[in-house]
């Protein structure tokens, strides 16, 4: 049973461990047995990256919606029908809670009568074996794994398996998702479900797809990792088409799409993650007309994101504005302004940056003055005492690193002259040993320390005994992490430096010397 807890923590972010923490909580406060649920739960056991939190609730989510916003989750949607909330969790967590329920398909094309209901009930409706798997998270019962269908041993073989042979008849969309997750995960429809599958598709059954699911299957393109391959399978399948009556891979900017999740990747390894969701969306529909854009990012459920891609062209105008006027004047200025920046934006505008001057500025803030970081004096620091320990660190290590930006510390010399004055006092010496009679009385009052600490029995002054609080001699400077993160902050240095030396192991010679001994 603690397995899957453990593995689920193993396998979350941070962020989304945080998340799931917060939504439990929230449910459990509410009186509502909660589940993580889906695809969260099979991509926990898969191995496969938790794409977003999909969390199944007793009771109605939209009632958690006001807890959930006042520590600070966004609520992007809310379908009264089927009762569920769409949520972007703190740190950008998306995560969707959704009602158990009941769906009961009752005429084809029309949508289902939904009726409150257990967890495992809830599971039956489901697509695949998959994606119905439970793994609770509520006391008495956290860790336990609901998996009526047996849907672990399909994870495990790798094949996506219908629940019913009514599947694909009730819910057309589940057409576009088989074929989806078979190209993502490269998992092969079970034999009879691929059976299935191909009946639906010669019975014509995907025009009862309605437009709900249309509006979902869209937005879920935008999660994709390849959505250009998924767009290609799904243009193959006849499928895209469903989804947009002209929409083909013509219509995508693939170079555009490829350079943007290149440039993603490499904004991750340098510590940020923008969410391409918008500007996916950007070029998957490029090159449809503006009629045809504004009717899908309609149907698109999370308003948040078919608002952040509708503005995305005019905020990035803006940003390059900015980055050619007074603003970005100067490195360490231009630094500051792409730090502060949404991410977002800025993957946005190194992708599709026309101007010369633009492109080269966000070109260096992720080349060029990264590598600047490497130069912040950190030796020079620490012999002055500017150490992490500071409160003022933080911005001093700041300035210097602006400072360097723009070429103003080239020397020692010009180092040292801007460091000095922003020095904290030196720390007062150690007392010195104290002499004559004294020196006798405190000999005689701890006369083991003073061996212990010296190693010798004899002699007289014992300046060596006490561990200096501060470094006497020039410390080793620390070393800057490798991959530089967003804030130019240069990693703690001196925490080293004023930690005690760890007792030192003898010697296998002095062993041997003690062992002789006990002879
Ligand atoms: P991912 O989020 O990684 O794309 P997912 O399986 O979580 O995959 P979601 O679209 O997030 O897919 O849906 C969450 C869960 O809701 C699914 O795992 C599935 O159990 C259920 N679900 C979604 N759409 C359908 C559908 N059309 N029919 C039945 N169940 C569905
Ligand atoms: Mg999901």
């Amino acid at each position: 049973m603690a397995d899957y807890i453990y593995t689920m923590e193993l396998r979350l972010t941070p962020n989304q461990q945080k998340g799931v923490t917060l939504v439990q909580d929230i449910a459990r406060a509410a009186g509502m047995n909660v589940y993580l649920t889906g695809g969260a739960v099979r991509d926990i056991i898969s191995g496969f990256a938790i794409r977003d939190l999909d969390f199944t609730v007793q009771g109605n989510p939209l009632k958690l919606q006001r807890e959930l916003e006042r520590v600070g989750a966004v609520v992007s949607a809310a379908d009264e029908d089927l009762k569920v909330i769409y949520v972007t969790l703190p740190g950008g967590v998306r995560a969707e809670v959704s009602s158990a329920r009941i769906e009961r398909y009752e005429k084809t094309g029309k949508p289902p009568v939904v009726t409150p209901a257990t967890i495992i009930e809830d599971l039956r409706r489901r697509d695949f074996t998959v994606n119905a798997t439970a793994l609770s998270l509520n006391p008495g019962s956290r860790g336990l794994l609901m998996d009526p269908f047996n849907g672990a041993a399909d994870i495990e073989a790798k094949l996506l398996r219908v629940l019913h042979n009514y599947a694909f008849v009730e819910d057309p969309s589940r057409l576009i998702r088989a074929l989806r997750f078979s190209a993502r995960f490269h998992w092969p429809l079970e034999e009879r479900t691929q059976v299935r599958y191909e009946s639906a598709k010669e019975n014509n059954y995907i025009e009862y797809i309605t437009n709900r699911a249309i509006g979902y299957e869209i937005e879920q393109l935008a999660y994709e990792d390849d959505p250009l391959n998924i767009v290609r399978v799904l243009e193959k399948e006849n499928w895209l088409k469903v989804l947009s009556p002209h929409w083909t891979t013509a219509k995508v900017d693939t170079t555009g799409l490829s350079q943007l999740m290149k440039t993603r990747q490499q904004m991750n390894e340098f510590g940020y993650s923008p969410d391409p969701a918008p500007a996916v969306l950007h070029f998957l529909t490029a090159r449809l007309n503006d009629k045809e854009v504004s009717d899908i990012r309609k149907m698109i459920p999370r308003r948040d994101l078919a608002e952040a891609w509708r503005d995305l062209e005019d905020n990035a105008k803006s940003l390059a504005k900015r980055l050619t006027g007074k603003e970005a004047a100067t490195p360490s200025r231009t630094w500051k302004l792409l730090s502060s920046a949404r991410q977002e934006m800025v993957l946005f505008l190194a992708v599709t940056a026309r101007q010369q001057s633009v492109a080269q500025k966000i070109k260096n803030f992720f080349t060029k003055w990264r590598q600047v970081q490497q130069k912040v004096p950190l030796a020079e620091m620490t012999e002055l005492y500017i150490t992490p320990q500071l409160p003022e660190y933080p911005k001093i290590a700041e300035e210097v690193f602006m400072l360097l930006l723009d070429g103003k510390l080239r020397s020692r010399t010009e180092i040292l002259k801007f460091l000095k004055p922003l020095a904290p006092p030196p720390p007062p010496p150690p007392p010195p040993p104290k002499r004559g009679r004294g020196a006798k009385a405190a000999a005689a009052e701890a006369p083991a320390q003073t061996t212990q600490a010296g190693g010798k029995k004899k002699g007289k002054g014992v300046t060596g005994a006490t561990v200096p609080a501060v470094p006497l001699k020039r410390a080793e400077p620390a070393k800057v992490p490798q991959k530089p993160v967003p804030k130019a902050v240069p990693a703690p240095a001196a925490a080293k430096v004023t930690k005690k030396a760890p007792p030192k192991k003898s010697s296998p010679k002095s062993k041997a010397k003690k062992a002789i001994k006990k002879h």
